[in-house]
């Protein structure tokens, strides 16, 4: 029953947007909170969601708008006109978010019965919400730096006469072999976020501000992102020794392919990696793989062979998940992506899938190359566009992952499937395989390159910035102590001597656009999480790293309850339905590369491998700023004293 309340708006908001011609009202309104307290626990709950479901209408307009005006404003940098309509929709969107929260917050009796239907509705609305709030000035001032920060991620420069961006610069580094270009390009790459320094540690006091007025806890330290932290040291307790493993053997082959270039106690050089980051070394699969006499698994040439477009491997992604009876990319996924660069035009090329929140509009922005790494990255971009898809009938508020580890580990779960061995024989992508021994740890040992790098990465990357957020690493040692949790955590250094001129950090898009990263590293150890348990729903019982799913409804069942929920249960109740467990396990990751794991503790055991690294000690930074600090007081003491006499 509804009550006869009166409701009256506060402020309207009319958003006329030429390109859609939308007009879009999200009112604020004013809820008796007298009367409100005197209803019982039904009658608030049919109250409320009559309320939440014209906001669930506004907000689907507004975040079309918004989204397609973001997607619009990425293919064209240079156009300012289109940065400010975003800036313009996203101010709106925001505004109606803290709308909503206000008015959520406001069901208190609701809030606070775990057991009313509006429960976990109401949490994830205000959770939603509380994005939208702050204070305007603050807000204002936070914008501009981070489209500042943006501004310069995109910078182009010129290396060899060739103009590039971050992005394009790690395509070209995978083709490059001498380690003089390697550095070369590293170091000119790395050169890019310099300058967003000082506007990173303005950033960080400025959010520091905000919290303090908000009188929120530091980003880092909410109850939540410590138990997240304690999950995160478990699993990489679990992974580490794999990862020694894994490290010793590429430094080696590292060393055999430039001599003189490494000792075998020392990190890596990560310029050598011929990845920016040394997470994903997919281009250094033909030179380090360890039987010359096999050919690996690469896909880049068997692709060209067959005469592959960009456009056709995410067409295989998706008739993957239609084999698994999941849904199949609408018609306009397919007009209105960008699979390829477009050319002589300035755009984000970083690939990214979007959900345009109105009908099953969903949509890809990448800079495709027909290559292996490139496979991989479309299948998981794909995984994205299947989350949507599946989730497009949950109310506005519930259409989003759980957990960063879900949208980002479904489709590399599914490119563990598309990249086995058998399926690739199934395409035609792979002939001549005979899954001996020594096939197997080739191909064990490629999928190591791609997908067992990542993990310290994230874990350092995200160490760096909880740590800078906290103030327990401070601007002055930006640089010094971010390299220092590289070498502990990654085992590489870089090339060539940095110094706090540089912000190595930022050249990591993440940190250029603040985003938190640790979610790849838990999306990591998940995919094998959820491939053992799509496996062995489709009835699949040999070796986990040469399961191939194609055609399983059964798996496909089962991966519909990870997808099709979207936010509408906790992440750990979902998983729970899915996989039996509450919590993330890394036992099916070194189950998948056991049989690489004992072919590398042979190695060690033959006097064939050394494994582990020595890091520096990371506190000569801070104690010479000490040090200067003290003299300059000394001196300054002293001048006063001369002076004064
Ligand atoms: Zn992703």
């Amino acid at each position: 029953m509804i009550f006869p309340l009166v409701l009256s708006c506060l402020s309207w908001i009319l958003i006329h947007a030429q390109v859609h011609d939308d007009i879009v009202e999200c009112n604020e309104k004013i809820i008796n909170q007298s009367q409100l307290n005197a209803m019982n626990i039904n009658e608030q709950e049919t109250f409320a969601t009559t309320i939440l479901h014209e906001y669930n209408l506004n907000l689907t307009t507004l975040a079309y708008i918004t989204s397609s005006s973001e997607f619009e404003s990425q293919l064209y940098l240079n156009d300012t006109n289109r940065r400010r309509t975003m800036e313009k929709y996203y101010e709106v969107y925001r505004n109606c978010l803290k709308s909503i929260a206000t008015v959520a917050r406001r069901f208190n009796k609701l809030i606070t019965n775990e057991n009313s239907s509006l429960y976990w509705l109401l949490q994830r609305t205000q959770a939603i919400g509380d994005a939208g709030e702050n204070d305007p000035l603050i807000k204002l001032r936070l914008q501009k730096l981070k489209s500042h920060i943006k501004e310069i991620y995109h910078r182009k420069f010129i290396w060899n006469n060739t103009k590039l961006g971050i992005d394009e610069a790690q395509e070209l580094l995978g083709k490059l072999n001498s380690p003089a270009d390697l550095l070369s390009l590293w170091n000119a790459t790395y050169e890019v976020a310099a300058p967003m320094r000082d506007y990173y540690s303005t950033l960080i006091a400025v959010q520091h501000e905000q919290a303090k007025q908000n009188r929120t806890n530091e980003k880092s330290d909410t109850p939540a992102n410590l138990e997240e932290r304690r999950i995160v040291e478990q699993l990489w307790q679990e992974l580490k020794p794999l990862h020694e493993l894994i490290h010793a053997y590429i430094r080696k082959q590292i060393a055999r392919l430039y001599p003189g270039l490494i000792e075998f106690d020392q990190p890596i050089p990560v310029h050598l990696t011929k990845d920016l980051f040394g997470l994903m070394m997919t281009h250094l699969e033909r030179d380090v793989l360890p039987f010359s006499h096999i050919s690996g698994i690469d896909l880049g040439p068997a692709m060209k062979r067959k005469n592959f477009t960009e456009e056709e491997i995410f067409r295989y992604a998706d008739e993957f998940f239609v084999s698994l009876n999941l849904t199949r990319a609408p018609d306009s996924f397919w007009n209105l992506s960008v699979f390829k660069r477009i050319p002589n035009h300035h755009m984000a090329c970083h690939p990214t899938a979007f959900d345009l929140y109105k009908y099953d509009d969903v949509r890809i922005r990448m800079c495709t190359s027909i290559t292996s790494r490139d496979f991989y990255i479309v299948h998981h971009e794909m995984g994205h566009i299947q989350h949507y898809l599946q989730y497009h009938q949950q109310p506005f508020w519930f259409r989003r992952s759980p957990h960063g580890a879900f949208s980002e580990g479904i489709g590399d779960a599914i490119a563990l499937a598309t990249m086995s061995p058998a399926h690739l024989k199934r395409i035609g992508l792979l002939e001549n395989y005979k899954f001996t021994k020594e096939e197997n740890i080739q191909f064990l040992l490629s999928q190591a390159l791609t997908r067992l790098f990542l993990p310290p990465y994230a874990y350092a990357l995200d160490i760096w910035r909880w740590s800078v957020y906290n103030g327990s690493i401070q601007p002055f040692e930006y640089n010094k102590r971010y390299w220092d949790l590289i070498c502990r955590y990654q085992g590489m250094k870089p090339g060539m001597p940095r110094n706090e001129r540089y912000f190595d950090a930022g050249t990591k898009l993440h940190v250029a656009f603040d985003l938190s990263y640790i979610k790849y590293f838990l999306a990591h150890v998940f995919q094998f999480q959820i491939f053992d348990v799509l496996c062995r729903e489709a009835g699949y019982e040999g070796p986990l790293h040469l399961c191939d799913l194609h055609g399983s409804k059964a798996a496909g069942r089962k991966l519909k309850i990870l997808l099709g929920l979207g936010s509408s249960k906790s992440w750990e109740d979902i998983l729970e339905e899915f996989a039996g467990v509450r919590t993330f396990s890394a036992q099916p990751c070194l189950k998948y590369f056991q049989p690489l794991r004992e072919y590398l503790e042979e190695l060690v055991a033959n006097d064939q491998l050394q494994v582990g690294w020595k890091c520096q000690s990371n506190r000569s930074s801070r104690k010479q700023f000490q040090m200067n600090f003290v003299g300059y007081i000394v001196i300054l003491y002293s001048m006063f004293y001369f002076l004064l006499e």
